[in-house]
């Protein structure tokens, strides 16, 4: 295995001002020191409930968002160190597919005209060059050039995925970050993509960064998975130990609402207690202590380390 994108203590702090003055007063902790690789051709999950902080940590690693802190390091370039115009060369390598296609397709372009935009942006190809591509890309993801000359909204919620797909492959990327690609689809048009993008991870050697806010849908497709709270990272292991084995209270309290199929399996039901507590006023020490039935006096002080407790499984936890 080959890292081909590495994250060290990444953080996102997003300031709130206050008083007469507007002057800073404390900040929301959106990401708060996360690290994880990526390795070559693999696929990792990102699993978390709204506002864990991971789609503004997908985000910072493309610097759409800058982060406040931390290292991103894409092979062997630190991308947090590079210019805005250095940073938009990398954007050829490293593409986003959006939860929502619909918002993030222009309705007033044709599919032609939205499929060539990132290869103009990028300067890549002939007039007939970047025609071309794009019917071959329509092909590739189970459309066909007929589809080229229509509107977005003249396609299924799955079709337009399919073309959002296309899109993020113009480039010939190396890096997919798919932001709940399939969460706005209904169940059965939700494995049709979930397929097309295993078979065009086979195809075209991708490296995919999945996220998505149920540990059910990464299954599958994810080689490793990593569980996020509140702006951190809990728990990070390849799928078999997370789905078998998970150690965080967290992730086994996620992972008992998903429905198991075989009926034989028993695993006890542990169920969220409470919301999730607000960013910006976290709980003090592990901050999932306030839903976390394990809880001790030293979870409340104390900051749980996230450690590698078994080759290649790392988790946050007091308990281990
Ligand atoms: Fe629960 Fe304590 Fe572990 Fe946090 S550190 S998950 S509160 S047992
Ligand atoms: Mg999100």
């Amino acid at each position: 295995t080959e890292p081909l994108l590495k994250v060290e203590n990444l953080k996102k702090h997003f300031p709130i001002t206050g008083g007469i003055l507007g002057r800073p007063v404390s900040s929301v902790k959106a990401v708060d020191g996360v690290s994880f690789t990526v390795n070559k051709g693999e696929t990792l999950g990102i699993v978390g409930e709204s506002g864990c902080g991971k789609s503004t940590t997908g985000r910072m690693l493309m610097r759409l968002i800058d982060p406040s802190e931390g290292k991103v390091t894409f092979e062997d370039r630190e991308l947090t160190s590079l210019s805005n115009s250095e940073m938009r060369k990398i954007r050829r390598e490293i593409q986003m597919v959006f939860q929502d296609p619909y918002a993030s397709l222009n309705p007033r372009h044709t599919v032609e005209k939205i499929l060539e935009e990132p290869l103009k942006v990028h300067g890549m190809g002939s007039a007939k060059e970047r025609r071309e591509r794009v019917h071959e890309l329509l092909n590739i993801v189970g459309l066909s050039s007929y589809h080229a000359k229509r509107y977005p909204h003249q396609f299924s919620g799955g079709q337009r995925q399919r073309i959002g797909i296309a899109r993020a492959l113009m480039t010939k990327p190396k890096l997919i970050i798919a932001d709940e690609p399939v969460s706005a689809l209904d169940v059965s048009i939700q494995s049709q993509v979930l397929n097309l993008m295993q078979d065009l991870q086979k195809e075209f050697e991708l490296t995919y960064i999945f996220i998505a806010h149920d540990l059910g849908v990464v299954r599958h497709i994810s080689d490793r998975v990593g569980v996020m709270y509140l702006g951190k990272m809990v728990e990070l292991s390849d799928s078999e130990n997370l789905y078998e084995e998970p150690l965080h209270p967290y992730t086994q309290a996620l992972l008992s609402a998903v429905p198991i199929p075989d009926p034989d399996f028993k695993r006890e039901t542990q169920l969220l207690q409470g919301d999730i507590p607000s960013p910006s006023n976290p709980p003090s020490g592990c901050t999932f202590h306030t839903r976390c039935p394990f809880a001790t006096d030293v979870c409340k002080e104390k900051v749980p380390e996230f450690k590698e407790h078994q080759p290649g499984h790392y988790v946050a936890c007091h308990l281990y």
